[in-house]
């Protein structure tokens, strides 16, 4: 019987393509990362043609680690949304034609699910609050009846905005965030910064903009990273903290990019302890957007009978997740 589900990856500035069993063996998760001239962010054209070129390579590379003949593919999954338009499209005609030509179902899978369900996979998480922080989120999220739901969300930059555009500022190339860390872990000086958590959604905006007057008044760049980092996972903790005890959860699981970062990891660790309950901190290969996240997910949803037609294939620029139905969690 065919048990391989391959998933596409394109929402931003990475294209990827993994290999999966139906069981959560990842075989394969190849990828090649956009990255845009010093000081500027993704330009959606331009990492669409990026994704363009690297597609098919990304593709037959999956394939080969993997070990796995494309006549064994029982479905093809891919990243509908959200993300940017032109890197979606790229993405979604790369999953139209490998379906067409493998004549094997398509199946749209929401990104953000993907970095939840794919942490769940990497690090055993059962029944967690999730922190999802990402250059494209910042939400803390539990499942509840037959839905991820979101309890707090950014009210206007993510976290990986917040750190990127703060580095771009300083003259880094994008994304930013390892830098920052690096930086950071060279200060303990702490300088105040605007703390901005309404209820429990937070705003990065405030902190941004007076990180950046700091640094253009002569403050040590690793000073403000420090001091950054400080405020911004205090408040995302926080929030954390206070989903756990309205949940009684007893796991805190990080996905997404930001979920790298070391320091963020012992803060949720720290709060995580006074509730009696785990932090799993997702592994850096998987936190970041790959195609693992679509294959797995794909395949949790395939197993439970979603897919659509090549002319449904759309994309999907915003699509929260709280929207999508996860059957395979009953
Ligand atoms: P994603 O959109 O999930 O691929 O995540 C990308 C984001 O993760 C970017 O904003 C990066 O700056 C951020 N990121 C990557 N590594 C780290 C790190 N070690 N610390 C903080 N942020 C990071
Ligand atoms: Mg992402």
């Amino acid at each position: 019987m065919k048990q391989y589900v391959v998933g596409i990856e394109s929402t931003a500035h990475t294209f990827s393509a993994s290999v999966v069993t139906s069981s959560g063996d990842i075989l394969s998760n190849s990828k090649n990362v956009y990255s845009p001239p010093e000081g500027s962010g993704i330009h959606p054209l331009a990492a669409a043609q990026s994704h363009m070129k690297a597609a098919g390579q990304v593709l037959e590379r999956s394939f080969s680690e993997a070990g796995v003949d494309a006549s064994e593919v029982a479905a093809v999954a891919y990243s509908m949304g959200p993300g940017l338009g032109p890197c979606l499209r790229v993405g979604a005609v790369a999953a139209r034609t490998l379906a067409s030509l493998l004549q094997a179902p398509l199946v749209p899978v929401n990104h953000a699910v993907g970095h939840i369900e794919l942490g769940c996979l990497v690090t055993r998480a059962e029944d967690p609050v999730v922190l999802l922080v990402s250059g494209g989120h910042t939400m803390v999220i539990a499942h509840s009846g037959t839905r991820w739901r979101v309890l707090g969300e950014t009210l206007d930059l993510t976290l990986g905005q917040l750190l990127d555009q703060f580095g771009r500022h300083a003259g880094l190339s994008s994304p930013c965030g390892r830098n920052v860390e690096k930086a950071a872990s060279e200060s303990s000086t702490y300088l105040r910064l605007p703390y901005s958590v309404k209820g429990n959604d937070v705003s990065f905006s405030g902190l941004l903009t007076m990180a950046k007057g700091m640094l253009d008044s002569g403050r040590k760049f690793s000073d403000v990273c420090y001091s950054i980092q400080e405020t911004a996972f205090a408040m995302v903790s926080e929030v954390c903290d206070r989903a756990l005890a309205f949940t009684g959860k007893r796991e805190v699981l990080v996905v997404g990019g930001v979920a790298a970062n070391r320091r963020l990891g012992q803060m949720l660790e720290v709060m995580a302890s006074r509730h009696s309950a785990r932090a799993l901190l997702t592994p850096t290969e998987y936190s970041g957007d790959c195609g693992a996240q679509i294959a797995w997910t794909g395949s949790l949803a395939y197993a439970c009978g979603a897919s659509v037609a090549v002319s449904e294939a759309g994309v999907r620029q915003s699509w929260r997740l709280d929207t999508v139905d996860t059957p395979w969690r009953r």
